[in-house]
């Protein structure tokens, strides 16, 4: 047996000494450095007590460092686990308490916080990634040996546990295996037409799916490179712009990026590719961006349980509001919510998935696991329907559903209208709990600083485009929605603040 990941991601590669990763202060380290660097990796890991199957939890600021440190966990036969560099230490101790790891890797600045979280938590091995020091996991990387037997894994075996981000309520640790990850980087590679010519804009942060199964893996799996930049800076990456070929991003980077002057067709004309997921793309946005570079963003849908399940098509067209096809491999379904029965094109329900990119369950939750399958197919949580030509359109999440006076509400129809409003940049639109509906229809709104819009102007503007009940009871205006790190709309926290809006 092989190690199923880190082979399928070596095996279209070719020349080792080709470019893998360019970081913002010039280093240029290529795949055979890769290979080195994530030996001397799984040799510390090794060396530090990690069996097959132990989790490795690393909360570290992205660094290149941090992806070997990924490619050696995997060599080594263990389980990776990156946590958000946002969370605080009560949070880490619930993920470290939760994960039963084997080795705690964080930054130096953390350490006298969280080693002893870690301690109690039962993880024998705290580590710092520092760049130099004496006890860090660099140190025991650069005395580690560069060669190493990559430890053998299945397909069926685990890779790594992502934890969810929290939207809806409590993360959930996501376990993936060997072939999730090696058979979404694959159908990835082909959706996108990546070539070992391509060179990767690398701006997302690396706990997330995106920034680390996607991006990171779908380059290797192609042999091709990526810019690695500390954090979104859209200056930098318009400059990168002139010579990289694609652009990895959450609706926020387009959002500023829209905003600089110097997004022209000529600073675009290099890239092939502008692919945005994570969060939902305005159609607003769609669009100008077409009328400022000549491109059309390719938007694509996926989640920590499954990685990526549709995407716009490279060759046909990309159509704004919606996330396009499933992947090769991949079956998505719409169904009834209550009956479970498979709806027709343009019908709204359930949006099930099933294929080798489904998660094998959640971890230590077997009960929520088996709730959240349905013959086979793994119910996602979020509403949407297939058109009629085959596009996925994802109308928002289930929990935001509201229901109103005995009536099915979809926020994004009501945002929908809200946006198209002259002055409003965006909105979202919740349920709160109301006396007389069960639930009142609650706009908040986002308004351009010259724009003359009250409350009473987007209800009267709205009465005449929604159904009545569609209409929202009050308007709030707010200078930003909330939001997380990966740009999702925290509903959670709006719900939470106006919870007594209708006083009940
Ligand atoms: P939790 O499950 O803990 O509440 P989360 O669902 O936000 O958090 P992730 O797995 O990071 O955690 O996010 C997946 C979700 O992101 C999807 O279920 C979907 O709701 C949303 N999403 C991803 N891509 C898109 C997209 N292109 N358009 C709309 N929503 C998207
Ligand atoms: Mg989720």
């Amino acid at each position: 047996m092989t190690n199923h990941l880190i082979d399928t991601l070596r095996a279209r590669r070719g020349d080792s000494s080709r470019l893998f990763i360019e970081t913002a202060d010039g280093a240029r380290l290529t795949y055979a450095d890769a290979e080195r660097r994530s030996a001397q990796y799984a040799n510390a890991f090794v060396a530090l007590g990690l069996k097959p199957g132990d989790r490795l939890v690393l909360q570290a600021e992205k660094s290149v460092e941090a992806v070997f440190a990924y490619l050696g966990a995997v060599r080594a036969g263990g389980v990776f686990l990156p946590l958000n560099t946002a969370y605080t230490p009560p949070e880490v101790e619930y993920f470290l308490g939760d994960a039963q790891a084997a080795i705690f890797v964080c930054d130096p600045a953390s350490e006298a916080a969280l080693a002893p979280i870690a301690a109690a938590q039962g993880c024998p091995r705290v580590l710092t990634l520092d760049a130099q020091g004496e006890g860090t996991l660099r140190d025991a990387a650069d005395a580690a040996g560069t060669d190493f037997a990559d430890v053998p894994r299945g397909p069926d075996d685990l890779a790594a546990l992502l934890y969810t981000s929290g939207t809806t309520g409590r993360s959930k640790g996501a376990m993936l295996t060997h072939d999730n990850l090696a058979s979404n980087a694959l159908a990835l590679v082909e959706t996108w037409r990546f070539t070992p010519d391509d060179v990767l804009i690398h701006a997302l942060p690396i706990f997330h799916t995106h920034g680390l199964f996607v991006a990171i893996n779908v380059t290797l799996a192609a042999g091709s490179s990526m810019i690695f930049l500390p954090k979104f800076d859209p200056e930098l990456v318009l400059k990168l712009m002139a010579r990289a070929s694609v652009l990895m991003g959450v609706p926020t980077f387009y959002v500023r990026l829209l905003k600089s002057p110097g997004l022209t067709p000529e600073a675009a004309a290099r890239m092939r590719l502008f692919i945005s997921g994570s969060a939902p793309l305005l159609a607003e946005t769609h669009r100008e961006w077409r009328a400022r570079t000549n491109h059309a963003i390719l938007e694509r849908y996926g989640m920590t349980e499954t990685g990526m399940n549709t995407s716009n098509p490279y060759e046909g067209e990309r159509i704004a509001g919606t996330v396009g096809f499933p992947l090769p491999g991949v079956s998505l379904r719409v169904v009834a919510p209550e009956s479970g029965e498979e709806l027709g094109a343009g019908e709204i329900g359930m949006i099930e998935v099933k294929g080798p990119n489904v998660f094998s369950g959640y971890w230590r939750l077997p009960e929520k696991t088996a709730a959240e399958f349905h013959d086979g197919w793994f119910i996602t949580g979020d509403l949407g329907l297939i058109g009629p030509d085959g596009y996925v359109q994802i109308v928002g999440r289930g929990k935001d559903l509201v229901i109103s006076g005995g009536y099915n509400v979809y926020p994004k129809e009501i945002e929908t209208e809200i946006d198209a409003l002259p002055g409003v940049i965006e909105s979202a639109v919740i349920g709160i709990a109301h006396p007389d509906f069960g639930e009142g229809v609650t706009a908040v709104v986002v308004a351009r600083p010259d724009a003359t819009l009250d409350e009473k102007s987007v209800i009267d503007a709205l009465e005449g485009r929604l159904a009545r009940y569609k209409c929202p009871k009050r308007v709030i205006f707010l200078d930003d929605l909330p939001r997380n790190t990966m740009g999702k709309v925290q509903k959670n926290l709006l719900r939470e603040q106006y919870k007594g809006l209708y006083g009940s």
